[in-house]
């Protein structure tokens, strides 16, 4: 048998992604899961038909290699109709596997091995990996609850000659964020003055909600020849598991994106993709309503939860909303609370320390919202069932 050590070093190290732990120990336990972040219901029909339909009329083999032409034209319309960005449908787009290949194939472009890259704590939990399998180094910032605001000097100095790319994810995963003009307007300005490329992670572009506004960095000023602009399909029509992703960029930089996708994945379902450029061109109610929707779900968890006795911050956009659990009297680490509250209280959710290389806040947790009312309210019952007893107890 080949040993562990004659693999690759950085990843035979790794363990399992936590959305996947948490999700199998909510399975293992019949746990409502409110970690890792999917919607309970089905996306827009017409969409799912249009995909479905998509697979029977003979067009199934490879598309080209940056995705279908509708799409790359839905995906440009789409940047013009939000975001008012100008991009060129031919050569400023690539389609990829899922956001998670996008973001993958653009630290792929932007990276040569000793380059840093600059990042902002707490972050998903795939960017850290591939820049290091790329040889890259990370220069972490860190956000700390409870308002998650920026460290503008701590950033400042992350920057240095050795800096390629920032990567930056609003709004933001797992805390809500969604970063201000202003404080947009002052990475751009440490982008610009570094001749770095900006990869943002917008997968939740569309999950805002007013007042807040979600503004790409790649309307900023100077910023459009340097930003690489990552959607997802997942989340802006609800059905994850399609792992339909795309990057908009000026087409210099997409040019070399695309000769990373077409080393890690070449092309993505033709069916699929052909649903997506459908989907993104439904009329702006849809959209509306989506984000509607989804604030209505995080102010309904957010009381829930703050009836029962946590300190729960506010949510601004995503799926996500963090709360402390400590004025519930739980002592342990976030970690421990999470596994508690799936194996005692029957409700799953993720540990914010997930989301840190070191030393993190150990008294958040994450809770996803994008789900029933029903399961919502229930999830909040059995939470205020486990505490109340817990209370009597002690
Ligand atoms: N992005 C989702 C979350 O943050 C999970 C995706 C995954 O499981 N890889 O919960």
């Amino acid at each position: 048998m080949l040993e562990l050590n004659r693999m690759n070093t950085l990843l035979s190290a790794a363990g399992t992604t936590i959305f996947t732990v948490m999700s199998a120990l909510a399975n293992e336990h019949g746990a409502i899961n409110l970690g890792q972040g999917f919607p309970d219901t089905e996306g827009p029909r017409d969409v799912v038909q249009a995909a479905a339909d998509a697979l029977l009329d003979d067009r199934n083999q490879y598309p080209p290699l940056t995705g279908l032409p509708e799409l790359r034209q839905a995906v440009a319309a789409a940047n013009a109709r939000f975001w008012g960005l100008d991009i060129d449908p031919a050569a400023g787009v690539v389609v990829t596997s899922g956001a998670t290949e996008a973001l993958a194939a653009c630290l792929m472009a932007t990276l040569n091995p000793g380059d840093e890259v600059v990042l902002i704590e707490p972050l998903y939990d795939t960017y850290l990996p591939v820049i290091r399998l790329l040889g890259a180094v990370p220069r972490l910032v860190r956000l700390q609850p409870p308002d998650w605001a920026l460290p503008r000097e701590a950033l400042a100095a992350a920057f240095g000659p050795r800096t390629r790319a920032i990567l930056l994810n609003t709004p933001m995963n797992p805390t809500g964020k969604v970063f201000t003009a202003d404080e947009l307007a002052f990475i751009a300005g440490l982008v610009r003055a570094h001749g770095a490329v900006a990869i943002c992670d917008e997968v939740y572009e569309h999950l805002v909600f007013p007042p807040a506004r979600h503004v790409p960095l790649m309307t900023l000023p100077g910023m459009a020849e340097r930003c690489l602009r990552v959607g997802s399909a997942g989340k802006t029509f609800s059905l994850t598991g399609w792992k339909v992703g795309y990057v908009s960029g000026p087409p210099a930089l997409i040019g070399v994106v695309a000769r990373a996708h077409q080393n890690l994945t070449f092309t993505t379902p033709p069916n699929l993709q052909r649903a997506v450029a459908l989907g993104l061109a439904k009329d702006d109610a849809y959209f509306a309503g989506l984000a509607a929707s989804l604030a209505a779900k995080a102010e309904r968890l957010s009381a829930g939860l703050a009836a029962i006795g946590f300190r729960v911050l506010p949510t601004q956009g995503s799926y996500f909303v963090t709360a402390d659990y400590s004025p519930l009297g739980f002592t342990g680490d976030d970690q421990a609370f999470c596994r508690h509250i799936t194996e005692q209280a029957g409700v799953a959710a993720i540990p914010v320390s997930a989301f840190y290389e070191a030393e993190p806040p150990r008294r958040w947790v994450r809770f996803a919202f994008c789900k029933k009312d029903e399961v919502l309210d229930e999830a909040c019952a059995r939470l205020a069932r486990h505490f109340a007893a817990r209370a009597v107890a002690a």
